[in-house]
This record gives structure tokens, C-alpha cells and sequence, in this order.
């Protein structure tokens, strides 16, 4: 029986390690996952997890967009007919919740052009026609951190965001106090949780990172450490990964960080990696909703963030390339590859032998959160962590029906929403009821969605209803 899952692993139950010695502070590190509520267990997919990543060619031009993190769009700093190395920056904002973009590729910027988001909106892109030298940006140099001033600088000057999907600009969430209101004690952020969860049908960028650099990952969690003055790291993975929690537990062992760093293994359900969840899972602390994990003292990095840490401490050379899973069932041959950022959907999938049935549906992403495409010249952005290729029957949608009130995705909820009553809220057009319901604490997992026999639209119902 799943001990989270029974009355004696909830709450209540002492599962702490007192592991430090009498003079030193004591260290928790739980044993097992605090409980979590809802959730859904989609088939897992993970086919590409057990085959080595593969470097990309280098294309022959990448677009790259100015959109990579939330927060306002960067500006181009370079014009049509410029040379460019790889690492070099060509794009970055003065506003504080941006991360700078960085060339990809060696080459002539051919133009700036632009570029429609999905979601409607339009941005700039800078082009670049690939010269196939790859020369890198002679400025290229490891950062000097020695304090956590300069670890925010240097991050920034990183162009990291998160990789997870999320896109937010890590240097703003290593600056905990940043965004905090003059009234609201400072923050003080005592625990990184690692997010190795990867709960998203078919990714495994991730999986890979873990098995392929787990030295990068837990020499960034150490940095990281020591840089915040953190009491602990705790790395979330889900069960399914075996192998990698295996590893990762070896190099802790090897360096002597048991006492500071552990890794847990998560029960495998979506969305385990959804931060407050993840949060949860690790800590047992609830993140309000409209507030941060750092109001809670803990800080949520993506594992891929925190290996990239490493490297780019050792080596300064940015953000510039991304691993990424593509899959689904009209790809030829499912792979991870390292691409260039910019590197078109259709040239990814040429890379992945094409397709063997026309592709329904693209999606950047995974299948549950991920954003569906409207054409193969997308690029591919930093936070991009995989393309799902679905063929005419996977992505064949069920005709929504009327609700049945079977409650089901009552029960799938992990943020305690009812979507069952929100959908007729919406319906209705009644305001004040939606305004007594915690509709912002969505966080458009799915779920519910997913788990409908009606199949009734409802995270486009969650989304209506926030605009209301
Ligand atoms: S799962 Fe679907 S059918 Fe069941 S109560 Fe919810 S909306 Fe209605
Ligand atoms: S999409 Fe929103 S309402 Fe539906 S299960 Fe996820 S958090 Fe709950």
C-alpha cells in the first residue's frame, strides 16, 4: 500500500531525520512525501528515457524569439547585417523581471523580424544566417560569485529562466526579497526544492539531465547552498525514475552532502511537479494562494536550471541551447536532442527522422500543460522542455457532453477547486459566485479535464472564469 496515500502517512506523523551532530543546527530531511491531494495518472510515455541525448547540427539560420521568460519582451541590441558569436548577447530589457537572450549560433543577422505567439500577441524575433564556425563570443569568461549579490548578477547575465516550462527569470527568484511589499517581513528562505518530478506524459529532458550530469546538478545544489546560507536541498523525483534517483543519491554520498541534501522519491502522479504541490510533497508547507514558495522559506528550481548553474559557473558560456524531448505517436523515431535556441519545429523534426503519419496536433511542451502550435516554423525557446507530435488518434478530441455530476474532477483537483460548479458559474455569467470561489488558485493543471467522462472544456472554463 502507498504509505502517502494511507491515514498514517498524513499528517501528524514524525518523519524528520535528525541527522547533524550535537554542535551543529539541526538538518531535516524528510524520509518520505508529505500527501498531496487529487491528481491523475496519465500513461507515463517515457519513451526516450533510457536512450543518450544527441546533439543537433547546427541549423542553417535560427529565429529567436524576444519572448523567453514572463515578464516584458527583451529589446534586439543588434541590427540586420551584424556578425555574431555564440554566447554573445543580443537582447535585454532595463526592467528587473527579464533575462538577457543570447546568440545561439555564429553567423549574420539577416533581420529583425517578428513573431505571433500563440496566445495572440506579437514580438520581435532576431534571425540569424548561421555561418557553421560556431566561434564563440571572445567575451566568454566563468563569473567571480562570491556573494549572493553577484550570484544574482551573474545569473542574470546567464539568461537562465526556468526550464521546467515556467520561463520565470531565476535571478529574480534567487533574489527572494525583491518583490516583497514594505509591510511583509523579509523573507527568509531556509530550504531549494529541486524539481526533478517531470510528471508531464513523454518528457524526459529531465530524466536525461539527472542521468547524464548528475555532478553538474548536485555541485549547483551545493553552490547554491552555501551562496543562500540554505539549511537544506531536497530533490522531488518521481518513482519512475529510478535510475536517476539512484545516481543522484550516489553522488550525494560521494561528496559527503547527506546531511544537507537528500532526494525523495514522489509518488508518479501528475502534476507532482507543479510547485505548490511540489512544495507540499517536500515540505508539508502550503503556499497560499497568491503568495510564493518563498513565503513559505523555500525556493523551486527545475533540475535542468540547477545543472546549468554549474556549468555556466565553470564555463560563462549562457544560455544557448536546450535539450529537448520529441515525441509522440507521428514522429519517426522519438529522441532527446540539444538544439540551438531559435532551431525551427521543423527542423527538430527532420533531425528526429520526420514523421510517419501526419501530425493532427503539435505541441510544445507536454501533453497536459503544453501549448499547441500553429505552425512547424515555430522556434524553440528556453523554456521549451519538449515537441509532442500527435498523430490523428491521439489527438482526437471526445465531443463534450452534459455534465453528469459525478464529481470526478472534484476529486482530481489538487488545488481544492470545485470545476464542476465553476463551469455553471461561468455559464451563468455569475460574477459574485465566481468571486467567492478560489478560481485564481488554478493553475490550469488539467486535471479535472482530464478525468471528465463528459468531456467538458473545463480548464477553458477555469480560464474564462478569471476573466470574469
Ligand atoms: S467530471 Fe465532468 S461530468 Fe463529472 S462532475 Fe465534473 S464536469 Fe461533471
Ligand atoms: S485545471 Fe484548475 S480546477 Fe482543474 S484540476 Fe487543475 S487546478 Fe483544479
Amino acid at each position: 500500500m502507498d504509505p502517502i496515500n494511507t491515514a498514517e502517512g498524513m499528517e501528524g506523523e514524525d518523519r524528520s531525520v535528525v541527522s547533524a551532530a550535537p554542535t551543529q543546527p539541526v538538518i531535516e530531511l524528510p524520509k518520505r512525501p508529505y500527501r498531496t491531494r487529487g491528481g491523475v495518472h496519465p500513461p507515463h510515455h517515457k519513451n526516450t528515457a533510457k536512450a543518450a541525448s544527441e546533439e543537433m547540427p547546427t541549423p542553417a539560420r535560427v529565429v529567436i524569439s524576444m519572448q523567453q521568460h514572463i515578464g516584458k519582451p527583451c529589446e534586439p541590441l543588434v541590427k540586420a547585417g551584424d556578425t555574431v558569436t555564440v554566447g554573445q548577447k543580443i537582447a535585454d530589457s532595463d526592467t528587473f523581471v527579464c533575462s538577457p537572450i543570447h546568440a545561439s549560433v555564429s553567423g549574420k543577422v539577416k533581420r529583425i523580424g517578428s513573431l505571433l505567439l500563440p496566445n495572440g500577441t506579437e514580438v520581435q524575433t532576431v534571425e540569424i544566417e548561421a555561418d557553421g564556425l560556431q566561434t564563440v563570443c571572445p567575451e566568454i569568461a566563468p563569473p567571480q560569485v562570491e556573494t549572493p549579490e553577484e550570484l544574482y548578477l551573474a545569473v542574470r547575465e546567464s539568461g537562465l529562466v526556468g526550464l521546467g516550462g515556467a520561463g520565470f527569470p531565476v535571478s529574480v527568484k534567487l533574489n527572494f526579497n525583491s518583490n516583497r511589499h514594505e509591510d511583509m517581513p523579509l523573507r527568509k528562505v531556509d530550504t531549494l526544492v529541486i524539481n526533478g518530478a517531470e510528471c508531464e506524459p513523454y518528457l524526459t529532458a529531465d530524466c536525461r539531465e539527472m542521468l547524464e550530469s548528475p555532478q553538474d546538478v548536485i555541485e549547483g545544489a551545493r553552490f547554491l547552498l552555501r551562496m543562500l546560507r540554505l539549511r537544506r536541498v531536497i530533490i522531488g523525483v518521481e518513482a519512475n525514475k529510478p535510475e536517476a534517483i539512484a545516481l543522484l543519491r550516489m553522488v550525494i554520498s560521494a561528496r559527503g552532502l547527506e546531511k544537507r541534501i537528500c532526494v525523495l522519491k514522489l509518488r508518479a502522479a501528475y502534476p507532482q511537479g507543479a510547485e505548490k504541490i511540489l512544495v507540499k510533497a517536500c515540505t508539508d508547507r502550503t503556499v497560499p494562494i497568491g503568495k510564493i514558495p518563498a513565503d513559505v522559506g523555500c525556493i523551486v528550481m527545475n533540475v535542468t536550471s540547477v545543472g546549468f548553474l554549474a556549468r555556466y559557473l565553470r564555463t560563462g558560456m549562457p544560455l544557448v541551447t536546450k535539450r529537448i524531448t520529441v515525441d509522440g505517436t507521428a514522429i519517426a523515431q522519438p529522441k532527446n536532442v540539444i538544439v540551438p535556441i531559435g532551431t525551427s519545429v521543423a527542423d527538430a523534426a527532420d533531425f528526429c527522422g520526420g514523421f510517419r503519419e501526419e501530425p493532427r496536433k503539435i505541441v510544445m511542451g507536454g501533453p497536459m500543460m503544453g501549448t499547441a502550435l500553429y505552425t512547424m516554423e515555430y522556434p524553440i525557446i528556453k523554456q521549451n522542455n519538449g515537441l509532442v507530435f500527435m498523430g490523428q488518434a491521439e489527438a482526437a478530441a471526445g465531443q463534450p457532453t452534459d455534465c453528469i455530476r459525478c464529481g470526478r474532477c472534484v476529486a482530481a483537483c489538487p488545488m481544492y477547486l470545485t470545476p464542476v460548479n465553476i463551469q455553471h458559474l461561468v455559464e451563468q455569467r455569475d460574477k459574485a459566485g465566481i468571486e467567492e470561489i478560489n478560481v485564481k488558485g488554478c493553475m490550469e493543471c488539467g486535471c479535472c479535464a482530464y478525468v471528465c467522462p463528459a468531456h467538458r472544456p473545463l480548464v477553458q472554463f477555469m480560464r474564462l472564469a478569471k476573466t470574469l
